[in-house]
């Protein structure tokens, strides 16, 4: 098969053709039809990110099921899925027992089976979530990395009716994060350095884009402040500093990976009891809500597709920031 190889950090991705993966036991193969591009690639591609090489990524994949291992239970040959980025626990530590298997140290992912940039994806069964008929394959490819962390991110927030969220840095994961806030009913703003962007939110379902210099804490107080920021960009010094645009009780939730967070502003942080959390694929159930308002229509992802063989070129344009607002690799 097909596949796109990371052989050596910093070098182009090698289009090769390998072996075919057999699904064993509990496992299932997923012929590819499209695979998002994630900043995370670029940081696995950079060494940021301890992964064994060579290795195929791609971790926003989703296909058609091919192949069933032995003992699988709930698929069936021809079901759309989408495959996550944790895909089962090792079963018996605490967090399994507690079916929370994202939570175990031991997870099962990608790095273990091959990612989805390749024609076929070896997964475990319980790593698949199964797509709704109508959503295309490129649309739904956002949801397994992007809307999956943006939909955590929002429910770690603990949100309640009547707050306000502001999301900071729209991106792939911004820009589903915003849709969703607003899709469940919260009042949303945008704090993004982008004018252009600003521009944009609306039309994502924000009430107002607020175009920020370097201080964002302070362009959000003045736009009437947040209860709960969702943080998506990889600025360690916007996220340190929007914390003064937090509301009493106001909670901010960074998903991006950045350098050390200097807060500075302890005052508003300890005067209005604010929190600080950090946020990555929660819920199995975060997932599934995210694809459930995807198929009603409410949150539609913002997608450029691009073929197989232009992977390295789109690899370039995510690691510039040049996507709006999700590239999708489809594998034709
Ligand atoms: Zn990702
Ligand atoms: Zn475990």
């Amino acid at each position: 098969m097909r596949a796109a190889v990371i052989t050596r950090l910093n070098s182009p991705w090698e289009i090769q053709d390998i072996a075919d993966p057999v699904a064993g036991p509990g496992q299932v193969v997923v012929r590819i039809h499209a695979c998002g591009m994630c900043y995370s690639d670029v940081l696995v591609h950079r060494g940021h990110w301890p992964v064994q090489l060579p290795i195929v990524p791609g971790h926003e994949p989703v296909g058609e099921i091919v192949e069933l291992g032995p003992g699988t239970t709930t698929l069936k040959i021809g079901d759309r899925v989408g495959v996550s980025w944790m895909q089962r626990g090792e079963g018996r530590c605490v967090q399994c027992q507690s079916a929370r298997p994202v939570r175990c140290e031991h997870t099962q992912t990608w790095m273990d089976l091959g990612g989805g940039y390749a024609d076929l994806m070896l997964a475990w069964e319980t790593g698949c979530t199964l797509l709704p008929d109508d959503l295309s394959y490129s649309d739904a490819a956002v949801a397994f990395c992007a809307g999956f962390t943006a939909m955590s991110g929002l429910r770690n927030a603990d949100p309640r009716p009547g707050e306000r969220v502001c999301v900071l840095g729209i991106g792939g994961l911004g820009h589903m994060a915003v849709q969703l806030a607003a899709a469940i009913g919260l009042e949303t703003v945008v704090l993004t350095t982008s004018p252009d962007k600003a521009e944009y939110a609306e039309k994502l379902g924000a009430v107002q884009g607020i175009v920020t210099g370097d201080d964002p804490g302070k362009a959000l107080a003045q736009a009437g402040g947040a209860d709960i920021v969702l943080a998506t960009t990889t600025s360690a010094d916007l996220v340190a500093k929007v914390v003064s645009g937090l509301r009493h009780g106001g909670r901010l939730v960074t998903m991006g990976v950045t350098g050390p967070l200097r807060i500075e502003d302890m005052t508003t942080l300890l005067f209005k009891q604010c929190s600080i959390k950090g946020s990555t694929h929660n819920n199995r159930a975060d997932l599934v809500e995210v694809l459930s308002l995807m198929a009603a229509g409410k949150v539609t992802p913002r997608v450029e597709t691009y073929p197989f063989g232009e992977i390295n070129d789109v690899l370039k344009r995510v690691e510039a920031g040049q996507v709006r607002y999700r590239a999708v690799i489809e594998h034709g």
